[in-house]
């Protein structure tokens, strides 16, 4: 059942402070309560010992500390561990950690489901329900840090986190962004822009949105150096096109030495995948300072799509390289457990009716 109070997972430091000096409270508050729920993880206000017991009262009258209900956990042969956390009326949404020598990196959703109907992921089958709410995002978060703990030195295991779970993070943009501020507050999670990373399919006018209103890493979901595949492929592409993205790439990165734009590049056999294409890669990302991760595809029951074969993956990959280009192969991670690069599915209540159409499709042609 939903209830009609207030969440304060959806409330970032600002959010905080206006509802504490609303109701007459210092805003120092704020600091406070962010430890208590993000760093302590309590969700009891009458363990908030230096709240004053009106405080406390008005709190649990007012207010809760909602999660999503954990109802799988999975870990994979290689250490990837899968959550799946059931929301408000029972759509699901998974979310990753991925460890890496020297990193833990958490790959977060941020809607349930997509509306983007990128024709090689497997969350566009799902079809699309609703924007995660800025508490059930950085839920994630929570759930993971609380369930992984903390190393020997004390210090949280999740180093990085990256928007590339269900959805389009920019078409949740008013959402998004508090969480984004959770994430690198330092009595949040204290994450440096460098390690908290928005993965986009190009939503344009939202990359400069997100340029103005805060430092943090980008990633662009490219996959095709012509517009005739990316319209194919990413199909948002035809509202903005290559030139137009790169374009809000050069933005993003104005004349900040230290930053680059992540550029993501699934390699489809036959697709997208030959020499021709990564020299045409290259012309693309020209101005752009970049590097590239490519990523084998993975494939989903239904994908129309092969992963190109190794070989070639690494003569595209050293084309690149011996030009000069930054580039590296993302592992496949977390595949036993289905939780590679769009491979999340989560259970998804579909509203566009889209997954009904595929059904209808696989069983026509069956
Ligand atoms: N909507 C955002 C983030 C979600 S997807 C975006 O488009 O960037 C995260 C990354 O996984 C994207 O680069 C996406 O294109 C890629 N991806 C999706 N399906 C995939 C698949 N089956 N195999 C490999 N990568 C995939």
């Amino acid at each position: 059942m939903t209830s009609n109070k207030i969440n304060l997972l959806d409330f970032d430091r600002k959010a905080f402070e206006a509802f504490f000096t609303e109701r007459g409270e210092k805003a120092f508050r704020a600091t406070q309560m962010l430890k208590w729920i993000h760093q302590l993880y309590v969700d009891d206000f009458d363990a908030m010992t230096n709240l004053s017991k009106s405080l406390r009262q008005q709190l649990l009258e007012q207010t809760e500390i909602r999660l999503p209900e954990i109802v799988a956990d999975q870990q994979s042969q290689d250490g990837t561990r899968k959550w799946l956390l059931r929301l408000d009326s029972g759509n699901c949404i998974e979310t990753v950690f991925i460890p890496e020598s020297g990193r833990g990196t958490l790959c977060v959703s941020s809607q349930v489901g997509c509306t983007l109907n990128c024709s090689f992921c497997s969350t566009a089958q799902q079809g699309f329900n609703r924007n995660l709410t800025t508490g059930e995002i950085i839920a994630q978060l929570l759930v993971a840090n609380r369930a992984l703990g903390r190393d020997p030195k004390g210090e949280r295991v999740i180093t990085n986190v990256v928007m590339m779970g269900m959805g389009e993070p920019l078409l949740n943009y008013d959402n998004v962004l508090p969480a984004l501020n959770l994430m690198m507050d330092d009595f949040g999670y204290g994450l440096s822009w460098r390690r908290v990373t928005v993965s986009t399919a190009g939503v344009v006018p939202m990359m400069d949105k997100l340029h103005q209103a805060m430092n943090v890493s980008l990633a662009v979901s490219l996959h095709a150096t012509n517009d005739a595949l990316r319209d194919e492929l990413v199909p948002i592409n035809r509202k903005y096109p290559i030139k137009e993205l790169m374009e809000a790439c050069r933005r993003f990165v104005g004349d900040d030495t230290r930053k680059r734009v992540t550029i993501e590049y699934v390699m489809l056999d036959g697709v997208n995948d030959s020499l021709e294409d990564a020299r045409a890669l290259m012309k693309v990302l020209r101005g752009v300072p970049n590097k590239i991760n490519l990523i084998p595809f993975n494939p989903f029951p239904n994908s129309p799509y092969r992963s190109s074969p190794q070989e070639r993956i690494n003569a595209f990959r050293d084309v690149l390289m011996s030009a000069g280009y930054n580039t590296v192969t993302r592992k496949t991670r977390g595949d036993d457990i289905d939780a590679a690069c769009g491979q999340l599915a989560g259970k998804v209540m579909d509203r566009t009716r889209r997954s009904l159409r595929n059904i209808a499709v696989v069983n026509g042609g069956a």
